[in-house]
């Protein structure tokens, strides 16, 4: 099968889904990362974030403990990634090259707008496809004003410690949340894990599912 995960930021898509592309990975399936910017930018004080060159060394090097080639990177500004003509239309473009079998992408309710934007982007790009999930958002951004429901159970208890790995790897997030992060990250897909009966998992809500499909992965 061919996967594509399409995030707004770099580190985006190791946090939602970065256990469940690793196992794709080892299940050999294809598996693409689609990136919408270059995650580079500063905050309203002005102090930078991340520099692009960190952003894109650290996105590299993330994708590659997870085992995923290729990561493709587009040029929407962070930040303000848009939902238009444009982004419906980059994503369109990159999936008909790719022709996936199960899209994921950010939940729509999130509050981060690049990532509501780029949740929103993807489905419509996605109108076609048969598989569209949408990842469990990760605090701060994921504090909506409704809830998000664990739909769809996929059992990491095999490549969580590659998860983690890739999520250490965007080392300037690492630094800035500190350890508190990647051990809150391993916690909820213990408890996912438990939801499900096993021992750790991603969770995601269904936008469209072919029950044939996923039992494959
Ligand atoms: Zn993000």
């Amino acid at each position: 099968m061919n996967i594509i995960a399409v995030g707004a930021h770099l580190d985006d898509i190791e946090l939602a889904c970065g256990g469940t592309l690793a196992k794709a990975v080892k299940g050999g399936h294809r598996v693409k990362m689609l990136v919408m910017s270059d995650s580079s930018g500063v905050n309203f004080k002005g102090e930078t974030i991340r520099t692009k060159e960190e952003a894109l060394k650290e996105g590299k090097t993330a994708s590659k403990a997870i085992g995923v080639r290729p990561l493709e990177i587009l040029d929407f500004p962070n930040k303000d990634i848009p939902y238009n003509s444009r982004s419906v239309e980059a994503i369109d473009k990159v999936m008909s090259e790719f022709d996936p079998d199960i899209v994921f992408t950010h939940w729509p309710f999130d509050t981060h707008q690049d990532h509501r934007n780029t949740s929103l982007a993807t489905i419509s790009a996605a109108r076609k496809r048969e598989n569209v999930l949408l990842y469990e958002p990760f605090a701060p951004s994921g504090r909506s004003y409704i809830p998000f429901r664990p739909q769809v159970y996929i059992d990491i208890a095999d490549t969580i410690k590659d998860k983690i790995r890739a999520i250490k790897e965007h080392k300037s997030q690492y630094e800035f949340y500190g350890k508190d992060w990647t051990e809150a990250i391993q916690g909820r897909a213990r408890m996912r894990g438990f939801e499900c009966n096993s021992q750790y998992a991603e969770v995601f809500e269904c936008l469209r599912l072919k029950l044939d499909t996923l039992p494959l992965l």
